[in-house]
């Protein structure tokens, strides 16, 4: 079968031919139906070395850890599955024994250090591929909803999800505000969990306008980029401030601007990758005001986001690619020309980019 691997640190991966994985004691065989082009995935191929990697990531293995399909094969012992029955993938693995993962919370698995990878497509094989193997525990129902459209909700939806879920205390009482900061891909996710969840105002911002309107058609109030932003949003939140601050892009700036507009007692969670820093002490920050990190989410998260997708209360953005044209889509996620999600359909029958929003021919 064919298949994405990344082979070594600071080298593109490469489209390759493998034998099909069989299915071992516990896991199905899964027929992929969408594989999303995650940047996670251009930090691993393009900016990591063993210097700055955890040694769980370290090649070689197929990429790809936001991914759904069909089950094809059920492996020994596995039972109440049904072939061709569609789901997401949980793509992190700890080690399955301490009280994190008995949590569901492998992400925060307290053996990783003993680890030899931190899942599927980071560390193990994914799902950039025809086929992959997945342990039944890792397989999160999708019903009759589309699983090519649902494949970005696996990392980029839970990553969202997890951090508003950890924020609602801030944001159950009337009259609060959250901020997004960036509306790409998991922006407009988050302003759509946080209506879903939440009876907060959502405020938004990003520099592209195009973001800015999707996210407006959602329920978004957009305060455009200038130097009075601050003030704009602070007199939006009636003075208070903002009470759950989500920083999907990470940089000093956008950390800055996150800590210059959050309210006394409010939360900022930086999602981002783009590695900014900040200084923080008790004369520059409101009183029992909080600021944290977040790495994707739980499994019975997972579960919860498929039940919204499934209730049909998320709309996901996806470009469809073929597994011939999966580099085509990382090509453009490097020079950050991607419209929503990048979406690898390696049975979809798609055989050039489909432009966001257009039908996905559906895969058999
Ligand atoms: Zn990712
Ligand atoms: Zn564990």
């Amino acid at each position: 079968m064919k298949a994405v691997r990344f082979d070594a640190w600071k080298t593109r991966p490469t489209l390759v031919d493998v034998e099909r994985p069989v299915p071992g004691p516990g896991e199905v065989l899964l027929k992929v139906a969408g594989s999303g082009a995650c940047h996670s995935d251009v930090a691993l191929y393009a900016i990591f070395d063993q210097d700055i990697a955890m040694p769980q990531l370290r090649p070689s293995y197929i990429l790809g850890h936001e991914v759904t399909g069909w089950v094809e094969e059920a492996g020994p012992g596995v039972i109440g599955i049904e072939k061709g029955s569609a789901h997401m993938v949980y793509a992190a693995r700890g080690c399955g024994h301490c009280t994190s993962c008995a949590h569901g919370e492998d992400t925060l698995c307290d053996n990783v250090a003993t680890m030899t990878s931190l899942g599927s497509g980071l560390g193990l094989d994914g799902g950039m591929a025809e086929y992959m193997t997945v342990p039944v525990r890792n397989l999160v129902p999708l019903g009759d909803a589309d699983p090519i459209k649902a494949a970005p909700l696996v990392d980029a939806g839970l990553t969202a999800y997890h951090a508003i879920k950890l924020a609602l205390p801030r944001l159950s009482s009337g009259g609060r505000t959250a901020l997004v900061i960036g509306l790409g891909g998991v922006g407009q996710l988050a302003v759509q969990i946080l209506a879903s969840m939440t009876s907060a105002t959502v405020l938004g911002v990003d520099v592209k306008a195009d973001a800015c309107d999707l996210a407006a058609s959602r329920g978004t109030v957009i305060v455009e980029p200038g130097d009075d932003q601050v003030t704009r949003i602070r007199e939006l939140t009636g003075g208070r401030g903002v009470d759950a601050v989500f920083d999907l892009v990470g940089t000093e700036e956008t950390i800055r601007l996150a800590q210059a507009v959050v309210a006394v007692r409010g939360r900022i969670t930086v999602v981002g990758l783009a590695g900014g820093r900040t200084d923080w002490g008790f004369y520059t920050t409101p009183f029992e005001a909080e600021l944290t990190g977040t790495y994707m989410g739980t499994l019975d998260e997972l579960h919860e986001l498929a039940a919204l997708y499934r209730a049909g209360r998320l709309e996901v953005d996806v470009t469809p690619y073929s597994l011939d044209d999966a580099m085509d889509a990382y090509t453009r996620l490097e020079q950050g020309t991607m419209l929503g999600r990048a979406v690898i359909v390696p049975h979809g029958g798609v055989t050039a980019p489909v432009e966001q929003g257009a039908e996905v021919p559906a895969a058999v």
